[in-house]
């Protein structure tokens, strides 16, 4: 089968590989059909490391997957061959205290997709335990592959505790930044989207989104804001956006010194900063609402490009442009 193998820093190839072994007990063998490119596969791609994670040995790239149903392991029940499934990209211990109380996406044992050294899902098939397997019934795969982007948006609406009528200020309308948006809306929340891109803005009011360019000055405080860009001004405006006693989420990833904010301010209007650290328990609810949101999703479906353009593709830096770029497998 093909993979799509980070070799070293900027070199990627598309190899192949021996097929995974028929499922054991527990498992699913899927046919991976859509995986969407995260900054995260371009970071490892671009500078072969994020933070402390380096990548050493060859790794097949790409952790927001989806495909189909090809086999199951004895004892699998529910997941009927040709079945569109999303797959929960980490994998936990299931032992530690982080498992037991369920904050597993804080697992320290956690092996996730695309994290050296484990191999991501940008490869024919894939062998997942059942339980980080979803059916996604009524969704294509390029569609079923957000539900990985989106589960962050789920988890930080929940850990925040948007409800109806909470003011949600978002800033960033990258991928994460408008799947948040989808994910606060549908809780109820009262959502207004910041970035400083006018591309994105104007995305974002595509699917009937209420989003700005910069802050208008007259911008209401918000109860909850969740900053999703990992810059420095982009962690200025979330804190001064939100409203005395409220809270501060922070979800994207940025630079070490460019994730700096204001203690004393924080400390004096009494704001409660929340880091939001991947999910769990969400994938779920995140495809329910994908299967209620279908035809907003285009948006992010514009480029899908084939396994074997991704090299070329990666070299070329256009990922910059779309919102979302779905690598389809095999093709
Ligand atoms: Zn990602
Ligand atoms: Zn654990």
């Amino acid at each position: 089968m093909l993979a799509a193998v980070l070799k070293e820093r900027g070199i990627l190839e598309i190899e192949e590989r021996p097929e995974p072994p028929a499922p054991p007990a527990g498992y699913v063998r899927v046919a991976v059909r859509s995986v969407g490119i995260c900054g995260s596969d371009v970071h490892y791609y671009q500078e072969g490391a994020i933070g402390h994670f380096v990548v050493r040995a060859p790794m097949v790239l790409g952790h927001e997957a989806a495909g189909i149903v090809e086999a199951v392991g004895p004892g699998v029940e529910g997941f009927p061959r040709g079945a569109v499934v999303a797959l929960e990209p980490g994998i936990p211990c299931g032992k530690c205290g982080y498992c037991r109380t369920g904050a597993y996406n804080l697992c320290p044992e956690v092996r996730f997709f695309a994290t050296p050294p484990i191999d991501g899902a940008m490869q024919e098939y894939v062998l997942h335990p059942v339980e980080f397997t979803y059916l996604a019934p009524g969704l294509t795969t390029d569609q079923a592959a957000l539900a990985e982007p989106l589960s962050v948006g789920v988890y930080a609406v929940r850990e925040t505790r948007i409800g109806v009528g909470t003011q949600v200020g978002i800033v960033g309308a990258g991928p994460v930044g408008v799947l948040a948006a989808l994910a606060a809306e549908s809780a109820g929340g009262h959502v207004v989207l910041v970035d400083i891109r006018e591309d994105r803005v104007a995305t974002a009011r595509q699917i009937g989104l209420e989003a700005y360019k910069q802050a208008p000055p007259a911008l209401e405080a918000c109860e909850v804001v969740l900053e999703c860009s990992g810059s420095a001004g982009g962690l200025r405006l979330a804190q001064q956006w939100v409203k005395r006693g409220g809270v501060l989420a922070l979800i994207g990833l940025g630079e070490a010194a460019a994730m700096v904010l204001d203690g004393l301010d924080l400390s004096l209007r009494g704001i409660t900063v929340r880091g939001i650290f991947r999910y769990a328990n969400v994938m779920p609810a995140a495809i329910a609402i994908l299967q209620r949101n279908r035809e907003r999703l285009h948006i992010f479906l514009g480029t899908t490009i084939g396994l074997r353009s991704l090299p070329a593709f990666l070299e070329q830096k256009e990922y910059l442009k779309p919102l979302k770029t779905i690598v389809r497998v095999p093709e």
